[in-house]
């Protein structure tokens, strides 16, 4: 699919490495999420931590959905982009004072608290200014979501998330801090999780989590479930829209909301992974001992999943039919982690050829560095491609 429209002339002119966004793909994911949602009135919060990208952002403030920020720099570029502040949620086991009176100034929709002490200073600070916080309770439903252990959130091991078992000690904290007020729950089990029977583990955990304030004849305006739904990264070109249809008929089936309650989604990969790829240029074929090395001029600095979660991208050669070869695909950044792919088979490969590694729209350009001096990659979309 990418070979056909890709107007491979014109990058000539265009520097590489880049990223590049083919806003049609995103316009179909972010319609099939509205759709999809809408059949429930799911209320929808973009993850801004996928990507920030401006020319994102705008189809997500088009597509209506909300902001799920992690730092106060995306919750300032959530307002940037036109996203209305009482639809922002704010999480993170870390936020700083200055974050925290950012997310107040703006009235925001909620903080996602995962701590008592994290709690305690939202409250002080609230006070000082003479507000009232809305908050929900991140809580770690101990779900596994069998997906990677670095990108697993809702073990109880993990940093993330008030424990069930403190819940006791929170509720009997709450009525002594005046400025917030509890308006939820929250969850988050984590990324990639392709597995749907991962998201009904985690409904009937929020369903005994709701008994529990049932039974304290608590009902609390919203339940959030978080993001995690997986992509496929093996084939995006036979599956360039996640399942959001089976995503959210689990929820409809499994979770029991209360008459009144709204349910919060946080989806971040699963609306962008699939409209970006990186492209890069092949500098060198080096003959190894036993390999062949493709060397381009990207690298762990400008895609770092696979370095850091030994994540998989589909590879393909852009600007070459010969026949399939077999290549370790490396960076030129000096470590040897700095390696996208080993043994994989691409059309054989020639100084300057034209590399998309595919499924690079989230996590992707928002963890590029600059280690080695590098320059950032830049980005473009296919509208501003087309119009060239
Ligand atoms: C990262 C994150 C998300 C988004 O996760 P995806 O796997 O990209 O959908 C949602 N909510 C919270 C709290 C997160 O930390």
């Amino acid at each position: 699919m990418l070979k056909g429209n890709f107007p491979l002339d014109k990058f000539g002119q265009l520097q590489t490495p880049f990223y590049y966004y083919d806003m049609n793909v995103l316009r179909s994911t972010v319609d099939e999420v509205e759709r999809q949602a809408g059949k429930a009135d799911f209320r929808v919060h973009y993850a801004l931590k996928a990507n920030v990208n401006p020319a994102i952002l705008r189809e997500v403030r088009r597509a209506g959905f909300g902001a799920d920020c992690v730092s106060g720099g995306e919750i300032q570029a959530a307002i940037d982009a036109g996203i209305a502040p009482e639809s922002i949620v704010f999480a993170g086991v870390g936020k700083a004072d200055w974050e925290i009176n950012l997310a107040l100034d703006h009235n925001i929709f909620c903080f996602n608290v995962e701590s008592v002490p994290e709690l305690e200073v939202i409250d002080a600070l609230a006070a000082r200014k003479n507000r009232t916080a809305r908050v929900a309770l991140r809580l770690n439903p101990n779900v596994n979501a069998h997906t990677h252990h670095y990108i697993t959130t809702g073990l109880n091991e993990n940093k993330f998330g008030i424990n069930l078992a403190d819940l006791d000690a929170v509720m009997t904290l709450l009525p002594s801090l005046r400025h917030v007020q509890l308006v939820g729950v929250h969850f988050h089990i984590g990324s990639q999780i392709t597995d749907l029977t991962s998201f009904q583990s985690l409904c009937v955990r929020v369903n005994e989590v709701q008994d529990y304030f049932l039974a304290r004849r608590i009902v609390l305006p919203h339940v959030n479930v978080g993001g995690g739904l997986g992509v496929n990264y093996e084939h995006p070109n036979h599956f360039p829209l996640p399942d959001f249809e089976g995503y959210f008929q689990v929820f409809r089936k499994h979770l029991h909301l209360q008459p009144g309650q709204s349910l919060h989604f946080e989806p971040g990969r699963s609306v962008v992974a699939q409209c970006g790829s990186l492209i890069a240029r092949v500098l060198y074929v080096k003959q190894g001992a036993a390999k062949q090395f493709a060397i381009l001029d990207a690298g762990f600095t400008d895609l770092i999943r696979p370095t850091l979660y030994q994540a998989y991208h589909r590879i393909e050669n852009l600007s070459s039919d010969e026949e399939e070869r077999q290549y370790d695909v490396v960076g030129p950044i000096c470590e040897s982690s700095d390696t996208f792919a080993k043994a994989c088979t691409l059309n054989c490969a020639h100084r300057g050829d034209l590399i998309a590694l595919r499924s690079a729209g989230a996590y992707g350009e928002v963890m590029a560095s600059q280690y080695n001096l590098r320059r950032l990659p830049r980005a473009y979309t296919s509208d501003e491609l087309a119009a060239h």
